[in-house]
């Protein structure tokens, strides 16, 4: 139980140390913010500060994602689409495998 708490007391210091890191420095490719040059802008999906370059505006969410986050996201599209992609081939297999067998049981065990 103790163990427990101070795992988690030291979980807590690393996130603010990383917290304050990420107050002056991109989370992503470490490069220090500047007023002007290199702006910072706080990640939708991982609430992160993140540089110019290493983040896209969502049209669709009306705010930045950082490259990781839209890479979790096409992942996560991409995981649907095989999914369903899978879902569709197994659909094919049984429509098409039903007739096959309808015949074979009919007819192939006459001997
Ligand atoms: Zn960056
Ligand atoms: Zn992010």
């Amino acid at each position: 139980m103790k163990q427990e708490l101070a795992e988690e007391g030291s979980r807590c210091s690393i996130l603010s140390k990383q917290h304050r890191f990420n107050e002056h420095c991109c989370i992503r490719c470490c490069a220090p913010f500047t007023f002007l040059l290199n702006p910072k802008r706080l990640c939708l999906d991982c609430q992160y500060n993140v540089c110019k370059t290493c983040c896209t505006y969502s049209k669709r969410d009306k705010a930045w994602l950082c490259s990781a986050c839209q890479k979790g996201r096409w992942a996560k599209q991409l995981e649907v689409f095989e999914t369903e992609n899978k879902a569709l081939d197994i659909m094919v297999e049984v429509l098409k495998a039903p007739p096959q067998d309808a015949s074979s049981m009919s007819k192939g065990k006459g001997r």
